[in-house]
């Protein structure tokens, strides 16, 4: 067995640290060769101390002695995308969130290297040029999202041509169950209550205004080259099935398990083997008792239509849209924005953009720069 490289961006986050915990039970066949984060460097230099990685950078310039001296001799500041393309990966896990993960995705597929992709903004904002870097570079995508794992394993085996139809499930969010009333007063602390996952703060907040599964439907058609068409949205509030597959004689395919974001992480990493879990937690259907599936409800959660729309036009609108998010989310979080008008700044984003004609790098960074622009403008103009 091959000892393999890793390098992990973001793992002071929810992705990171989970990855960080599947390679400790993972023992000999993983090597933690760089570890990159934002601010947290408490959390950073006590994994640099732990995992010894050869690479290490923080957002936080004044912490490189402390970081490098933690990560032990020898150990290099190296930058996100110098990590990612680095001649000793084997493999790049990108679970940096927005717009961070863009460009060491990039350097990673245009190096070759295989990509196990948390960061979903990545294939949301620039769909056309990552999948076009993979395939010129011979890099390979791996997904670490719940359903996209599940839809990828359903699709083991078969022919892409036999597909009908996706199927997403969606928990529905901290706020799957409140009236339109209620949702414009609720709170960024109410909004963390995500009813069955542990997550980062933004997709928390995208998963309460259901963008998450806007971008999820973006992120499947780029990952399994699907039309959007295809891509149905259910709502599935035990988050046990993770995703379902249709195919063109009947047959559904689905993936199921406790949610539990290791599961996902496990698979990426070990791909295409499936290695043994010695705690798993084993699926007891008896103590679930009862699946539900419905209907999303577009006019309560108008920025899924919102998601769908921007992907089903195509060009820069994902870019602008995700773009916005970031920056509606954040003052959201800040107490700046309502919750109800993170979409009411989406839709008028989204009515104001006018798309590049190509999906080029070039065209995909102006349509962010011009959206987060807006996005500022927008929020200033309200509060
Ligand atoms: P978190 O906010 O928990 O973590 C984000 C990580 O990225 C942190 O380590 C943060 O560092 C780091 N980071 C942020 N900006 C930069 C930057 N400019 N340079 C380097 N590092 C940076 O997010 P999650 O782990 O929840 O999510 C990560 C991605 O995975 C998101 O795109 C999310 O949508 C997706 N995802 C997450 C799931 C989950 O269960 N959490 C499930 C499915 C997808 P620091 O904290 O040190 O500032």
């Amino acid at each position: 067995m091959k000892t393999k490289r890793l390098v992990i961006l973001g793992s002071t986050g929810s992705i990171g640290v989970q990855t960080l915990e599947v390679v400790r039970s993972l023992g000999e066949r993983f090597q933690v060769l760089g570890l990159a984060a934002g601010r947290n460097v408490t959390l950073l230099e006590e994994q640099a101390r732990q995992f010894q990685p050869r690479l290490i950078w923080s957002e936080d310039d004044g912490a490189r002695r402390a970081l490098e001296a933690a990560a032990g001799p020898g150990a290099r500041w190296t930058p996100l995308e110098e990590q990612a393309a680095h001649p000793d990966a084997d493999l790049v896990v990108v679970g940096t969130v927005g717009r961070a993960g863009l460009m060491p995705t990039l350097a990673a597929l245009r190096a070759g290297k295989a990509v196990a992709l948390a960061n979903k903004e990545v294939l949301v904002m620039a769909g056309a040029v990552v999948t076009r870097a993979a395939a010129q570079g011979k890099g390979q995508l791996l997904p670490i999202d719940s359903e996209h794992s599940a839809i990828w394993q359903c699709l083991w085996g078969e022919r892409r041509s036999s597909i009908a139809r996706i199927l997403l499930t969606a928990s529905g969010g901290a706020f799957r169950d409140y009236t339109q009333e209620q949702l414009a007063r609720v709170t960024p602390e109410e909004a963390m209550q995500h009813p069955t996952w542990q997550m980062g703060r933004k997709i928390t907040v995208d998963s309460a205004t259901l963008i998450n599964k806007g971008f999820e439907a973006i992120e499947t058609r780029w990952l399994f080259d699907v039309p959007l068409e295809r891509i149905e949205v259910v709502l599935h509030r035990e988050s046990i099935v993770h995703s379902l597959v249709e195919f063109v004689d009947g047959c559904v395919k689905a993936q199921l398990g406790e949610p539990d974001m290791r599961v996902p992480i496990r698979i990426a990493l070990c791909y295409p083997e499936r290695v043994p879990n010695a705690a798993r937690s084993p699926i007891d259907l008896a103590r679930i008792g009862e699946l539900h599936f419905d209907a999303p409800d577009f006019r309560r959660f108008p920025a899924l239509s919102l998601g769908l729309k921007a992907g089903r036009r195509g060009g820069t609108y994902p870019a602008a849209l995700a773009a916005a998010d970031e920056v509606a989310v954040n003052h959201f979080l800040a107490g700046r924005l309502r919750f109800t008008d993170i979409a009411g700044l989406l839709e008028d984003v989204l009515s104001t953009h006018v798309s590049a004609a190509d999906t080029d790098l070039e065209a995909v960074l102006e349509a962010d720069a011009w959206a987060r622009t807006y996005a500022e403008d927008w929020v200033r103009a309200k509060v």
